[in-house]
């Protein structure tokens, strides 16, 4: 019998479960659900299998704390690690989630040699690199979280303002994930139609300052941790574009070798996401000013790699 998809989600928190859950109800597949933590997977994983007579998905959902229970999965999405609470930025998370990510990367890829990794944990672009080392997969198969949430920030406050649908909006967010992310307006359009014609330049400023904020915006709402029902619906859009071969279009953080003028490092660019991982990093022309943006992005990452090493 063909077997089903098989999705291994490491780190049962508010990320990695609200996927398991956005991802069982698409029937993206067989679901492994992994943590540290004892019973918390397991007790998390059972609950959602059993809503799935009411809900009407046919999906296996296992909780697990052994990686052997993982083995052969077709993507694996690390969310594993801490979150931020109020006062902290995201590289305050650095060297605790490093070695967490390190040895989460390096047991999923043993077992699932040939899995296309999604990584979640933050800082974004710092732990998808040190995954991609763990992993000592080829680049193209591990591939990081953040432009698709911060697009779907952007996007939602756009279709708020100009009172239309959030699907009619099309955007691109390039960079690295916070506060030097490169919101590209030239790319922003409400069905096909300049975003200019719907919103002026100055509300469009203070939407992008927002959409920049858009972390802390929640944290400090939430004080006992950070966003997860829009960050775990991103990355399942990921998983569903990599087990459907969709080749999807999305901003994604790839390895980069002399695109956009950067190198060794990753950093959110447009992507075509396809079974094998990325099929191809697109370059779109930016402006000289969106430029310098994104290289001086790309180079906090690679500072912020420095220290960790
Ligand atoms: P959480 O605290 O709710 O869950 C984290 C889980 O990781 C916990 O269940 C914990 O037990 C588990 N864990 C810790 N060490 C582990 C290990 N060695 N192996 C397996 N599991 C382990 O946190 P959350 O809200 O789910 O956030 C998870 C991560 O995702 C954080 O680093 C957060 O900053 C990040 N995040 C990233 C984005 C993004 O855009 N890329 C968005 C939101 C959150």
């Amino acid at each position: 019998m063909p077997r089903r998809n098989k999705i291994t989600i490491i780190g049962s928190g508010n990320v990695g479960a609200t996927a398991a859950h956005w991802a069982a109800s698409k029937e993206l597949g067989d679901i492994i659900l992994l943590d540290i933590a004892e019973g918390i997977p397991q007790g998390k994983a059972l609950d959602l299998f059993e809503a799935s007579p009411v809900e009407g998905f046919d999906s296996n959902v296992k909780g697990s704390n052994d990686y052997a229970d993982t083995a052969d999965s077709d993507v694996v999405i690390i969310t594993a690690g801490l979150a931020r609470k109020p006062g902290m930025s995201r590289d305050d998370l650095m060297k605790t989630n490093a070695g967490i990510v390190k040895s989460c990367a390096e047991q999923a890829a043993k077992f699932s040699p040939n899995a296309v990794f999604v990584i979640v944990s933050n800082p974004l672009d710092v732990m998808v690199y040190v995954a991609w080392k763990a992993s000592g997969f080829p680049k193209e198969r591990v591939v990081g979280m953040a432009g698709i949430l911060d697009t779907a920030r952007y996007r939602a406050f756009i279709a708020e303002e100009a009172g239309v649908s959030v699907e009619d909006i099309q955007a691109l967010v390039l960079g690295g994930h916070g506060d030097s992310m490169v919101p590209l307006i030239s790319c922003t359009t409400i069905a096909g139609i300049p975003v200019t014609e719907f919103i002026k330049q100055d509300k469009l400023d203070q939407i992008v300052q927002r959409t920049r904020d858009g972390g802390i915006e929640i944290v400090n709402y939430l004080k006992t941790g950070s966003a997860y029902y829009a960050p775990s619906a991103a990355a399942v859009q990921m998983a569903e574009a990599i087990l459907k071969d969709k080749k999807r279009v999305l901003p994604c953080a790839a390895y980069l070798e002399g695109e956009y003028g950067i190198s060794g490092v990753y950093c959110g660019v447009p992507v075509i996401l396809g079974k094998d991982g990325i099929e191809r990093v697109i370059e779109v022309k930016i402006t000289d000013e969106e430029r310098a943006a994104l290289v001086k992005s790309a180079d906090h990452v690679k500072e912020t790699i420095a220290r960790l090493d």
